[in-house]
């Protein structure tokens, strides 16, 4: 699971520095189990170590590479460098729930910047009547202006730059949120790392689009890079970057991404990993953590557009079954499992508390759950329904710890022990945290 970034209040800093300092250097290679990290030693200072004993990190800037650290809010760690922000994740996911068994030394990025493969920018006029794009500043409608980022993959940065120049080039106005006038809202740029393919969604407070032809061709022209255009509209007051509608103005409409040798459809609306450097590391840890021998059938509940549940199917599972809310997540997963060549996958639109009743009235076999909720985590209906299930095992990645405890508490209440704890570290200077937790039970 994934922050999806908030378009009020946090989203991402700014940078022109890509410093490369910071040399926590565990390779991104596949996590064995016994191929794990050194444990990151303690804090020497006392000084240092009351940082890793606070939930909140410090927001003074002792070590501060980016200018917009303050105002973007989007970085919650950049004050510290590299090794200490693992350290300091390490800790509060130690403080969280290492009661419930030993935590692994948290997998770190070896060259922790530019990994988001999504990037997303608000336009607006600035004082001078120039046209700007970057972030909300925290807990305002107010643009601050971002050109580059050291989270952001630089190519997106690049074409952000060149739409703002565009914009001028075709008398396009930035949106206005409160008088509902002008065209252009947001933008939303995804790039495949591994296919190199990029995805522009232009998103419009009104549908109709003067020059949108000449428009896509110039955007073409200076970035041939670009694979697909599509426009959205979204035309109401909210917080939602996009809206319903979309209207494809170039290509497939979406953009295809290859991971752990599946090749996953990625729609402007699906969830997908941000960062794909460390999800192979993030799903490879779960995979191993199933213990999948050929036989088994699996759940990939919160599948998203199938990823892990493909994965698995890849190595090794005997049947998988994914379910996920979102339907053209469901659409992109069924697509996927074909385009990657697996049979033996069935997707299933559906509220994945209400399938698993619907699976444990069923009398359903399951061998393995594989389950990866949002940020508020998973619900009674789905793991009492897991526990009347009785799977061998359960393998729980979460993006939020603390709804990740409160879900083991319910699970070890329930005659289930926590047999591994994996922190990996999605999401660099930002206080994100992701683990995965392997569950078998007791009796
Ligand atoms: N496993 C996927 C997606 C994880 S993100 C991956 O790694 O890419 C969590 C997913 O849960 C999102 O795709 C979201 O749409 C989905 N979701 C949220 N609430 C849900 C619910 N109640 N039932 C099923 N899926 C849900």
């Amino acid at each position: 699971m994934k922050p999806e970034k908030k378009r009020t209040g946090s989203t991402r800093p700014a940078s022109r520095t890509h410093p490369a300092r910071n040399s926590y250097t565990k390779p991104v290679a596949r996590p064995k189990q016994t191929d794990r990290p050194k444990q990151i030693d303690r804090p020497k200072s006392s000084a240092m170590a009351a940082d890793f004993e606070t939930a909140q990190p410090k927001t003074e800037t002792a070590h501060t590479p980016c200018p917009l650290y303050r105002k973007c809010g989007g970085c919650q760690l950049q004050n510290m460098d590299y090794p200490r922000q693992l350290h300091w994740k390490q800790e509060r996911v130690q403080k969280l729930l290492g009661k419930f068994c030993r935590v692994e030394p948290i997998i770190g990025m070896e060259h922790p910047y530019h990994y988001r493969n999504k990037v997303q920018a608000a336009f607006a006029w600035d004082r001078r009547r120039q046209i700007v794009s970057g972030v909300y500043q925290a807990s305002t409608h107010r643009v601050v202006p971002v050109e580059s980022c050291m989270t952001e993959d630089q190519t997106a940065d690049r074409i952000m730059g060149t739409i703002r120049k565009l914009m001028k080039d075709f008398h396009m106005t930035p949106y206005d949120e409160i008088t509902g006038k002008g065209f252009l809202r947001h933008v939303l740029v995804r790039r495949g790392f591994s296919t190199g393919q990029v995805m522009v969604v232009l998103v419009t407070g009104t549908p109709v689009f003067p020059a949108k032809n000449n428009f896509c061709s110039a955007l073409r022209r200076e970035h041939p890079e670009i694979t697909t255009i599509v426009q959205n509209l979204n035309d109401r007051y909210t917080s939602m970057v996009l809206g319903e509608r979309e209207k494809v103005l170039f290509g497939p409409g979406y953009i295809e991404d290859v991971l752990c040798g599946c090749t996953f459809r990625i729609s402007p609306k699906s969830f997908y990993q941000i960062n794909p450097v460390q999800t192979e590391v993030l799903y490879q840890t779960a995979i191993d953590l199933a213990q999948l021998t050929g036989k088994e059938t699996v759940l990939d509940a919160y599948c998203g557009v199938g990823t892990i549940g493909l994965a698995a199917a890849r190595q090794g599972a005997g049947k998988v079954i994914g379910v996920e809310l979102n339907r053209d997540a469901v659409r992109d997963a069924i697509a996927n499992a074909k385009t990657s060549g697996i049979q033996n996958a069935r997707f299933y639109c559906a509220d994945a508390g209400e399938f698993m009743v619907g699976m444990a009235n069923a009398g359903e076999k399951v061998d393995v759950v594989l389950m990866d909720p949002p940020r508020a985590g998973s619900d009674e209906a789905f793991l009492s329904s897991v526990c009347r299930l009785a799977p061998e095992r359960v393998v729980y990645i979460s993006c939020n710890p603390e709804t990740q405890a409160r879900d083991l508490q319910y699970m070890a209440a329930h005659g289930w022990k926590v047999e591994a704890i994996q922190p990996v570290d999605m999401f660099p200077h930002t206080n994100h945290i992701e683990t995965v937790v392997s569950l078998s039970r007791e009796n």
